[in-house]
């Protein structure tokens, strides 16, 4: 429904607390119709234990974000539109509406290494590297990816950097946009995108899709 559906591809993880193992959905169907029926167990070496079907070719970009960064709970790769076009035009995310303001500054890096697939664990490494400790990465010519410390904090960080990447790309279309400065986009992040902010988001877009029939 915010902009990251891409037919069966794209995918989200969250790390089973304290451990090095994390669940996702298995491969072949798309986000919206994943259902704990179809979620597998997987550890950091990227072998399923539990759970059934095909595991996505793209897990050593959750593994090694996981290896790398202990905080970190969950992490979401996905291909929405405005984000990754904003990557191949050479743009990072600027805060021309308030969302920008979570993914500046500083600027969160563009991973240009490959446009292909993260398919080995040398480049889930490098992607992972690329990342750092920043929330979120652009894939060049390919998605993003959103790392945070639950799925809850991934999940709301990832919709609001598509959000905000739609804004830039209508901005950027019209002119040369202003943006909010480095300074106040700080306090806006403290204003706005605050812990409190982001739980009533989660349960904001739990509502939605209830009321779509997509969440019982
Ligand atoms: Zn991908």
């Amino acid at each position: 429904m915010e902009g990251h559906n891409d037919a069966i591809w794209g995918h989200v993880s969250v790390r089973r607390p304290g451990e090095d193992v994390f669940w996702i959905k298995a491969a072949g169907m798309g986000l919206e119709e994943a259902t704990a029926a179809n979620v597998q167990l997987i550890d950091l070496d990227g072998r399923r234990l539990l759970g059934p079907g095909i595991v996505h070719t793209e897990l050593p970009i959750h593994s090694e974000i996981y290896r790398r960064r202990p905080e970190v709970g969950a992490v979401v790769h996905t291909h929405p539109v405005f984000a990754t076009v904003l990557g191949a035009a050479g743009h990072r995310i600027r805060p021309v509406t308030h969302e920008g303001a979570l993914f500046f500054p500083p600027d969160i890096p563009l991973f240009d290494q490959t446009t292909d697939l993260i398919l080995t664990r040398e480049l889930g490494e490098a992607v992972a590297a690329a990342l750092g400790d920043q929330p979120a990465l652009l894939l060049k010519n390919h998605g993003i990816v959103v790392a945070g410390r639950t799925l809850e904090e991934a999940a709301c960080w990832a919709c609001l950097l598509e959000k905000g990447a739609r804004a830039q790309v209508f901005a950027l279309a019209l002119g040369a946009p202003a943006w909010t400065g480095a300074e106040e986009a700080l306090l806006k992040r403290k204003h706005i995108y605050h812990d409190q902010a982001l739980a009533f988001l989660w349960q904001y877009y739990c509502r939605k899709l209830r009321r779509q029939g997509m969440l019982s």
